[in-house]
């Protein structure tokens, strides 16, 4: 049953092969089991979860069941939950029970979701490892020498090892998309604006965007039609119905129009990456899709641009956390002034305390044209690059990630190689576009990612692309040994 999607789980709870209950008791024993090992989840919500699959089951039983009714699902540690610890993954937040329930999470809780428990990731979602947790690192279910990826390195592996069928994830350079690569499975981060951030715990507030981990891109259009829509509890969220993205699944791709990026293409890619990658496309001129070489010319200062704007915006949002109103405080703090700052030294980790440094330079009197400014000019250009791409193409297709997993601690001391590892996904948080990332093979038992990209609004495409290809392909359906 673990081994099952959310579509299949879906019409064993329909046709009562099985209980809601019984369902999520199934999960909470594999975390149980294997969780030790893997450290996906901060928070295991046993109880809040059997009662709410027992709410799912009488649900079912009155005939008010929807396709989402009792399925079981994990939620990334930076949405809040109402009565239930939310971290962010800092000791920060360690002893910060939320008041209210994020949008996402009242969303899912309302299609009839069973929330299994708050998954681990990198520190206020910096990072590309999760290796930047206070509650120690995630490991990778194809190989625990390996990181998961980050900064929802929790959800993606808890989904990759059929810990739960589907999982929430943030992804503000490429935190849902670099980790479903880096995990084996599917990962969608939709369009800025698509999925409110009310209750998502900020960290780039105008790159941050919440999505979902699942194994297939058909589950992922089921989860992200429930978390999506309008909130007037966000100011960027976006007053557009939502579609039924399964309605659309099995469109034909005949005549789509492929872009292939060259600058995503060229030195840095793991030649093996690139095998596959190219196999892809080869399966999608089988279905008479037709492909192009594009350029994005300015992408070699995505990265660049990303990481003045992402630091200034964290050290803007990061202000808030002064050991005053909530979260850490130091203990018998001298005065106002050594609270701040031992409060603030002694809650955050190191690549929260770089981030800040870095923004706070970049937006101080003297710097702000220099880098700031300039990094936002950059980020038209990109735009620019995207809009141009578009005039031509349909979509574009890239890897996920230049390599597949690394080893725990390798790039640990070389904060710009970490950096690199979002090259190929950083560029769609800057423009607010939609990405996806689904399986495309191994290379030494580790598996691949590949990259859809969609023009904005384009969830629906993306998925049904990516469904096409997962058709046509097995990849996705691989698992983890011993899981
Ligand atoms: N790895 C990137 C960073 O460290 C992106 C993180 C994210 O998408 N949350 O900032």
């Amino acid at each position: 049953m673990q081994h099952k999607t959310i579509k299949e789980l879906s019409t064993a709870l329909a046709e009562k092969k099985i209980s809601s209950v019984e369902l999520t008791q199934l999960f909470l024993d594999r975390i149980k089991q294997h969780d030790k090992k893997l450290n996906c989840f901060i928070t295991v919500t046993d109880e809040y979860a059997l009662s709410a699959a027992k709410a799912a089951d009488e649900k079912r039983a009155q005939g008010k069941a929807g396709a989402l009714t009792g399925i079981p699902i994990a939620q990334k540690d930076i949405f809040c939950t109402d009565g239930v610890k939310t971290t962010c993954g800092s000791k920060m937040l360690d002893n910060f029970i939320a008041p209210y329930n994020a949008t996402s999470v009242e969303k899912f809780i309302q299609a009839g979701t069973v929330m299994l428990g708050k998954t681990n990731m990198d520190e206020f979602a910096m990072g590309s490892s999760d290796e930047n947790s206070f509650y120690g690192p995630v490991k990778n279910p194809w190989n625990t020498e390996c990181v998961p990826g980050g900064s929802s390195g929790g959800s993606a592996a808890a989904v990759a090892a059929c810990l739960a069928p589907g999982a929430t994830g943030t992804d503000t350079g490429g935190s849902i998309r670099q980790p479903a690569a880096l995990s084996g499975i599917t990962g969608i981060k939709p369009t800025y604006g698509r999925v409110s951030r009310y209750g998502m715990i900020a960290f780039a507030s105008s790159l941050d965007q919440g999505g979902v981990f699942a194994r297939t891109a058909e589950d992922a259009a089921m989860l992200l039609g429930a978390m999506a829509g309008f909130d007037p509890n966000d100011s960027t969220s976006v007053n557009q119905p939502v579609p039924d993205y399964t309605a659309t699944l099995n469109d034909s791709i005949k005549g789509l129009r492929i872009g292939l990026p060259k600058e995503y293409f060229s030195e840095g890619l793991n030649p093996e990456v690139g095998k596959l990658i190219e196999a892809a496309i080869k399966e999608y001129e089988k279905m008479g899709a037709t492909f192009e070489e594009i350029s994005l010319p300015n992408t070699s200062l995505s990265g660049p641009a990303y990481y003045v704007i992402a630091p200034a915006e964290c050290s803007s949002n990061l202000a808030r956390y002064d050991g005053v109103r909530y979260g850490y405080r130091c203990e018998n703090p001298k005065d106002l002034e050594d609270m701040y700052k031992r409060s603030r030294s002694e809650g955050f980790g190191s690549e929260v305390k770089r981030r800040i440094m870095i923004g706070t330079y970049v937006l101080s009197a003297g710097y702000y044209d220099a880098y700031y400014l300039k990094a936002q000019q950059i980020r038209r250009l990109i735009c620019n690059d995207f809009n141009e791409a578009f005039k031509k193409v349909d979509l574009i297709l890239s890897p996920t990630a230049p390599t597949p997993a690394f080893k725990l601690g390798e790039k640990m001391d070389d904060p710009v190689s970490m950096y690199l590892s979002d090259i190929y996904t950083i560029a769609v948080n800057l423009a607010g576009l939609p990405g996806i990332s689904v399986p495309a093979g191994f290379v030494n038992k580790l598996p691949v990612g590949m990259q859809l990209i969609g023009n904005l609004f384009g969830e629906a495409k993306i998925l049904n692309v990516a469904h096409q290809y997962q058709l046509a392909t097995d990849w996705h359906k691989q698992i983890p040994e011993g899981y």
